[in-house]
């Protein structure tokens, strides 16, 4: 496409899937991505429609309605964005002919079963009132879903700006990262990042386990984890992990933050040797602190995903804070891979400090696992 070539109705699938409290929304981050090139695309648009998915709302629910979102994109743009309380129809083309140069945002695409199921007549019912399509999902970008793999069966496509950056700064992760590569690993769950562990071992140079999930790591080793989260079903997997030649380059906490109830918010500090129990790990502690900086700061590259504890919690977020101020002072290429990092970032640091952060949590890690994404370079780039 020319630059001052015309899109015309213009109807973008981006990621709004934002964090959500009640009917607030609870982190911009998302929306602030979405809108980043905006101006470019009304300059080559006669009008720029949003689409996209939030939650999983099975079926029409108004708890997971768009319009929180079209509120928040209205504060941050400083003009209204208008809500559009469907997805297809003449109220769409009706709304649109009827308010020139506008931006809007249509109602949540999972509130109709033929998004997921990727139905051909939802994507050409949907696409019908629009000139052109631009997917720029890319947290969404895993999914076989009908606004990800088939609108643009029926209209005009391109792959967007956020999209094509979002593949560009993580394929610097797969193809030949610059040496040392470390990878920090956190979050509740062992289960969801096995696969990534498998795959990334070999090329990394050191992986640092923290949050929840080095729980499961550390009783295969034997230890006594008290009642700290931990995952039955991965413990030999955990074992085999830490018993091959490449488990030589995982590093476990040593030390943690640890209470009795996680809603007293009562921490005391001990080795994991000293764990009774009824102790449940929360957060990782000074020695493990200073050992995981000792190797982020040899490192050239570093990629991080998932919190070393439960940093919503005031007295359990230290090791998070300070992961995060170590890496976003490197002196190394650093990519955070969406979700909740990303929210501790905007906690406890500044999103500008780091090469990239992923809008896609778990797309990041697929993409990361070696996976072709369904949604990724499909259409052409979009150039503005
Ligand atoms: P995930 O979605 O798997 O990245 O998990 C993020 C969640 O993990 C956050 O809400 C944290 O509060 C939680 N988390 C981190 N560390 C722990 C821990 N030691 N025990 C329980 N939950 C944790």
């Amino acid at each position: 496409m020319s630059s001052g070539s015309q899109l015309g109705n213009t109807l973008i699938r981006a990621d709004l899937n934002v964090p959500m409290h009640g009917k607030v929304v609870k982190d911009n981050f998302r929306i602030i991505k979405a809108i980043e090139y905006l101006v470019d695309l009304r300059k080559i648009s006669k009008s720029v429609t949003f689409l996209s998915h939030l939650g999983r709302p099975d079926g029409i629910n108004l708890d997971y309605s768009l319009k929180p979102v079209a509120e928040e994109m209205s504060l941050l743009l400083n003009e209204e964005v208008l809500f559009i309380n469907s997805l297809h129809g003449p109220e769409v083309k009706n709304h649109i002919d009827e308010n020139p140069g506008k931006v809007f945002l249509l109602e949540n695409l999972r509130f109709h079963n033929e998004e997921t199921e990727n139905n051909f007549d939802f994507a050409k019912k949907v696409t019908e009132n629009f000139d052109s399509f631009i997917l720029d999902a890319f947290g969404a970008a895993h999914r076989n879903h009908a606004s990800i793999v088939s609108f643009g069966n029926f209209i005009e496509a391109y792959q967007g700006k956020l999209m094509t950056n979002e593949v560009k700064n993580l394929e610097l992760l797969t193809n030949s990262p610059k040496k040392p590569f470390s990878v920090i690993l956190g979050g509740a769950k062992i289960s969801d990042k096995l696969q990534l562990i498998n795959k990334l071992l070999p090329s990394v140079d050191n992986l640092l386990i923290g949050g929840g999930m080095c729980f499961t790591f550390l009783k295969a080793l034997g230890n006594n984890i008290g009642k700290s989260l931990y995952e039955e079903d991965y413990l030999q997997k955990a074992k085999e992990l830490l018993d091959s030649d490449n488990g030589k380059k995982i590093y476990l906490p040593s030390d943690f933050g640890v209470t009795k109830s996680i809603e007293s918010g009562i921490r005391v500090d001990k080795d994991i040797s000293e764990f009774s129990d009824d102790d449940i790990g929360v957060d990782i502690s000074e020695r493990t602190i200073k050992e995981f900086a000792s190797v982020l700061v040899t490192s050239n590259t570093v990629f991080w995903n998932g919190p070393m504890g439960i940093f919503e919690i005031d007295n359990f977020k230290k090791g998070t804070q300070s992961i995060t101020d170590i890496v976003s002072n490197l002196d190394a290429y650093t990519v955070v891979g969406g979700g909740d990092s990303v929210s501790a970032i905007r906690i406890f640091s500044e999103l500008s400090k780091f090469n990239h952060i992923s809008t896609g949590g778990g797309a990041s890690l697929k993409y990361l696992q070696g996976n072709e994404l369904p949604g990724v370079n499909i259409y052409k780039p979009l150039i503005l």
